[in-house]
């Protein structure tokens, strides 16, 4: 059931927070709208859900702050009907908003815990158009390449050359690159041709890093 005072406060956070910074998609919005982000986050945060914020899921690690996956969502310019790979399922709430505007999802967790809560979560949602597994995201999910649109959730020190493979010519990839744990770039790569990529500083951003085979090693010590 929809909760109105929900609905009134997830209304404020797509005018205060996402449009106010300049986001204009209107598909994305539009989803914003519609994905309850409450369902997504812990039972005892639920009343935070709109708050301008990163919050804690389980396992240690965080669901992102709504206008910064707004910016990255609106950074891989969907138009409808795409195939996206989401690396760093977390609790699926960005699985959600993708799922609503592209055609199929893969996302991808190193979390067990966190894929199966993230299945049930979208399962309850009714979202049928996300394929959710665990693994290491930080090397792509081959099987199901080439994607049009590739979002990582997670900072890894460089862009994962397995990830850039997987996109379609066209294909868009939004990472967070850096070394420092505090601060990173969030890059966008456009696959232009074969070996061509045109790589693009979007903005100055803070996550979790991308720990795996392509990213940083589980130490988090030093890249692999
Ligand atoms: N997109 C998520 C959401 O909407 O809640 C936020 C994800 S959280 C900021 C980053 C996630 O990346 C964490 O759940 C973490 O376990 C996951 N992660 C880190 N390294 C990974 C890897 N190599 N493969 C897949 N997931 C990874």
């Amino acid at each position: 059931m929809t909760d109105p005072d929900q609905q009134a406060r997830r209304e404020a956070m797509v005018d205060y927070q996402v449009r106010a910074r300049g986001v204009r998609s209107p598909r994305l919005l539009e989803a914003m709208r519609q994905v309850p982000r409450e369902a997504f986050v812990p039972r005892d945060l639920r009343e935070f859900a709109y708050d301008d914020t990163a919050l804690p899921i389980a396992a240690g690690q965080t669901i992102t702050q709504p206008w910064v996956v707004a910016m990255m969502i609106e950074a891989l310019d969907l138009q409808g009907g795409e195939r996206v790979l989401d690396v760093g399922t977390g609790s699926g709430y960005a699985a959600a908003l993708l799922a609503r505007i592209a055609g199929a999802v893969h996302s991808i967790e190193r979390i067990g815990e966190l894929a199966d809560q993230a299945r049930r979560a979208l399962s309850d949602q009714g979202i049928g158009n996300v394929e959710v597994r665990e693994g290491d995201g930080s090397l792509g999910w081959p099987e199901a390449a080439p994607f049009d649109a590739i979002m990582v959730a997670a900072a890894s020190p460089r862009v994962p050359e397995q990830l850039k493979r997987q996109l379609a010519i066209g294909g868009r990839l939004v990472i967070p690159v850096g070394e420092d744990d505090e601060a990173q770039e969030l890059v966008r790569i456009t696959r232009l041709g074969e070996n061509e990529y045109r790589a693009e500083d979007l903005a100055d951003v803070r996550f979790v890093p991308l720990l795996g085979e392509a990213g940083w090693d589980k130490a988090r010590a030093r890249p692999q």
